[in-house]
């Protein structure tokens, strides 16, 4: 019904088959909107009477004549896609009126100013959509506002309301003077010849530019049309026992069940929304609860700003009964609008409510105990991306802000600090009790001291894979990556964007869910994990296939993903551990080792500190699966940049500056995630994964010997062809043997070259798993550097060649037909592979259910996603099992 009638027309149909209180109307389909832009403007042949006819129906059941001189109709003519495209399009209200009918409706109602009111209103939405009477430039001012203002200064008022009834009746007469002269035609005095203006007016609006816009960023096709619901006006401005208003069947922030919203007595629907006059509760309790956040006595409250259920008892009453009735109908929190007419209750408008993620989960769970749905609906009912935001903090839903420039949404939750520009700095300014926003170009992994301290982290270039993006999510840190709107100084300290510079120490605030850089200090709220959340999660569990392991480096990311959920450790990145200010000098030593000795030495130093390492993660994994990975990065990451340090560093292991540049050169690639690293590594250096592999399994022997359960799995990085892991798996194997322990590990191998999907059989007949490196496959199977592709993908995204980031969310052709070739050639070639993702799309809830179908075994994202995966992975469970259950219906 929905595709014919548009949202709007359809909540109104259904409203009146429930015999509930809806102004009487008819619906022109969004079929004659496709025929209207096929046929060059023009209606299919009996659309003339068939709208003729409905408004015969209105007439009849309002007893009013369109048109007529004494009672007439006045109607509301509204646009109303398949689904909601709030104020994109256009709308026209109070229809019918003319010079005669004006006069009509003044005696009627006994409320002149009422009746020009609404005429002035109504020749300024013709005005401006039929005619298009807009300012000719976007800073001009609307020329009818202008008008009004220009009235309002003339005879000294400040509000609208303070017009008199002449007041209107000059401004129609002005609006219509200015009409004629702007645009050559006047505003029609034949209502029939209006409602025809305004029908076209209103198919025309779906190809406006903010139409097509917002079409665009979501998704909508162009060829779905918009329908036109012509209804009978119905007023809540006639007097004080009219009214007009929103409600909602639950709390659209909280969930609570119960009616929740607001009106304004004596008003029209745009003033409720306008923010002129503050508009009342709806609820006697929500009412007491408003005066007491505003510090309003109760005296006060019940003279000023009663409720509705205090001025409007009866149509309160109604209105509950049908709230609950239409709840009850849809199985879902509702979105009413509603206007009052001399105290007879009206509904205009019934939607799906829109909810935060906080009450989309509670109404899930408590519509599931009241049998409204079942498990699995409610499951499907939330957004496994809004489940993050309930881990961090959020920007205050109240605070106004001024947003400087937008990234890319990178990692969730909302800061504010002090901006500062480098690494260092953001240690001292911490140290001193302070918060910051890590402000970069781009991090490298000589920043993670200072991501560790800030608050946020915000970067100008990088994509939703760079390291900034990566580290931040793995952290749980809010992150606004690859926000080419700014400009950086490092000299100055200064950010600039939109024409504003913030200089060091200044407040920014970050919202790492939106992607926006706002200029000051915006208050955030604290995120809750309630029993709701924990119950909807439990539900999730029980209906999942995927298993959901996460990415996590240190005992404490550990700890956080096993409190999130976590079934074991998809990817420990064992470089992050090289970082620490005790640790780099001893991997500085190793890199610029000249022989293998040399190095072995250096090792001895680093393998102590990475066994503690392991013990931690394993210890606090208790019998959880850990994929450790070894090395990956170039070495080239670890070495100094500046001179400063390099002067420093070469003194401290006494080699010469010159040696020490000499080799940082040497090691220098152009792009560097295709050079020497990850498993070529091994292969050159045979002592750095020798080294790695003693650390965990020394690590595992200590463990056993405290009869902690361990169950570690090393995975080999970067590996394309069978020799190169049987080598590195060999020496691994063969240190396992030196040191004699009886615990069982597991060699496996990342697969994130495209060769290695192709030669699955072949690795996967000596590997124990598989885990896709997707970072890393998507990259080689478009050829696109994770790193520097930022600052073209959003071309190919906006201009529809690619549907989204591909480093978001997984391919489902290229990348995904890669990974059903490795699924199906690992398989068939070793029936036990286990087979995982670990890349950043482990975490995004499209590519998990894509995962899901591919029949992986588990997904690994940062722990903050563990909540998010855990609801994908089981919405996949349920939309298969419903989609084979719709095939078997047919
Ligand atoms: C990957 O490539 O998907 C991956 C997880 O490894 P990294 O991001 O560390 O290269
Ligand atoms: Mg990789």
């Amino acid at each position: 019904m929905r595709e014919l009638l548009g949202g709007k027309g359809a909540g109104l149909h259904e409203m009146a088959s429930l015999k509930l209180p809806v102004p009487p109307g008819y619906t022109i389909t969004t079929r004659v909107c496709t025929y209207f832009y096929a046929h060059g403007g023009k209606y299919p042949p009996g659309l003339r009477e068939g709208v003729a006819k409905s408004v015969a129906r209105i007439e009849k059941a309002m007893g009013r004549r369109f048109g007529d001189a004494k009672i007439p109709l006045l109607v509301s003519v509204r646009s109303g896609a398949r689904v909601s495209m709030p104020g994109m399009m256009d709308t026209v209200l109070n229809l019918g009126l003319t010079d005669e009918t004006v006069k009509g409706l003044e005696e009627e109602s006994h409320n002149p100013r009422f009746a020009w009111d609404s005429y002035r209103r109504f020749c300024q939405m013709y005005g401006d959509v039929v005619l298009k009477l807009k300012p000719e430039n976007k800073n001009d001012p609307d020329p009818f506002e202008e008008l009004i203002d220009r009235k309002k200064t003339l005879r000294g008022v400040v509000q609208d309301v303070d017009l008199t009834a002449d007041d209107l009746h000059e401004l129609v007469n002005e609006f219509r003077e200015l009409i004629r002269t702007r645009t050559g035609h006047d505003v029609p005095q034949d209502p029939w010849q209006q409602l025809w203006a305004a029908i076209g007016a209103v198919f025309e609006s779906w190809n406006n530019d903010r139409a097509v816009t917002y079409r665009k960023i979501n998704n909508i096709p162009g060829d779905w049309g918009t329908a036109v619901t012509v209804q009978s006006m119905v007023f809540g401005n006639l007097g004080p026992d009219c009214a007009t208003g929103v409600a909602f069947t639950r709390d659209p922030s909280t969930g609570e069940k119960g009616i929740y919203g607001e009106f304004l007595p004596n008003a029209q629907g745009e003033d409720v929304v306008a923010g002129i006059r503050t508009p009342r509760q709806i609820s006697l309790r929500a009412g007491r609860e408003w005066a007491k956040r505003n510090h309003v006595i109760e005296d006060e409250r019940r003279t000023k700003h009663a409720t509705l259920e205090e001025s409007f008892p009866s149509a309160y009453r109604e209105l509950l009964k049908v709230a609950s009735r239409l709840e009850r109908h849809f199985r879902d929190m509702q979105d009413l609008e509603f206007t009052i007419e001399r105290g007879k209750l009206f509904m205009l408008q019934t939607r799906t409510g829109k909810r935060t993620a906080e009450a989309a989960v509670r109404a899930a769970v408590e519509m599931t105990q009241e049998k409204l749905i079942d498990r699995g609906t409610a499951l499907l009912r939330v957004e496994p991306v809004q489940l993050e935001q309930l881990l961090h903090p959020r920007l205050d839903p109240r605070a106004s802000k001024h947003v400087l420039a937008r990234g890319l949404p990178a990692s969730p939750g909302a800061v504010a600090g002090e901006a500062v520009f480098n690494a260092d700095e953001a240690v001292a300014v911490a140290n001193a009790g302070r918060k910051v926003i890590l402000v970069r170009v781009e991090t490298s992994p000589e920043d993670i001291h200072g991501m560790q301290v800030a608050e946020g982290i915000l970067t100008a270039r990088g994509g939703m894979t760079s390291h900034a993006a990566v580290v931040a999510r793995g952290m749980g840190k809010c992150c606004v990556a690859g926000c080419s709107e700014i400009e950086i100084n490092y000299a100055a300290g200064t950010l600039s964007a939109d024409g504003k510079v913030i200089h060091r120490g200044e407040y920014l605030t970050l919202d790492g869910a939106a992607g926006e850089v706002i200029e000051g200090r915006v208050s955030t709220v604290e995120p809750v994990m309630s029993a709701f959340f924990k119950k909807f999660l439990s539900w999730a569990d029980a209906e999942r296939r995927l298993g959901v392991r996460a990415n996590a480096d240190t005992p404490h990311d550990a700890k956080v993903a096993r409190d999130f959920g976590a079934e074991g450790i998809g990817l420990c990145r064992t470089e992050h551990m090289f970082f620490a200010p005790e640790r780099i000098e001893a991997v500085r030593e190793m890199i610029l080792a000249e022989n293998g000795e040399q190095r072995a030495r250096a090792l001895a130093k680093i393998l102590p500190m990475q066994r503690e390492d392991f013990v931690g993660i394993l210890r606090e994994m208790a019998g959880l699966p850990v994929t450790i990975r070894l090395l990956d990065p170039p070495l080239h990451e670890f070495l100094p940049k500046e001179d400063s340090e390099i002067r420093e560093l070469a003194s401290k292991i006494g080699v010469t500056s010159e040696h020490l540049k000499q080799v940082r050169d040497s090691l220098f690639e152009f792009n560097p995630m295709l050079g020497h690293r990850g498993s070529r590594l091994g292969i050159s250096y045979p002592e750095i994964y020798a080294a790695q592999a003693r650390a965990i399994l020394e690590a595992a022997e200590q463990l056993r010997t405290e009869k902690v359960r361990v169950l570690p799995e090393i995975m080999l990085p970067l590996i394309g062809e069978r020799r190169e892991f049987e080598v590195l798996a060999n020496e691994t194997r063969d240190v396992a043997k030196q040191i004699g322990t009886p615990v069982k590990y597991t060699i496996g191998t990342m697969v994130e070259v495209p060769r290695a999907c192709v030669e699955a059989d072949k690795i996967g007949a000596v590997a124990e798993f598989f885990s896709f490196g997707t970072n890393d496959l998507t990259q080689m199977t478009y050829g696109l550097s994770r790193d520097d592709s930022g600052k073209f993908l959003a071309d190919y995204v906006k201009r529809g060649i690619y549907k989204y980031d591909p480093f978001a969310q997984l391919d489902p052709e290229g990348v995904g037909g890669l990974m059903r070739i490795a699924i199906e050639r690992g398989r068939r070639a070793n029936r036990k592979l286990k087979i995982g993702i670990c890349g950043e799309h482990g975490g995004d809830p499209e590519s998990i259910k894509l995962c899901h179908r591919l029949g992986l075994d588990y997904v690994s994202c940062s722990p903050f996603r563990i909540p998010v995966a855990r609801l994908a992975a089981a919405q996949a469970a349920i939309e298969e099992r419903r989609s084979k259950r719709a095939f078997k219906d047919v």
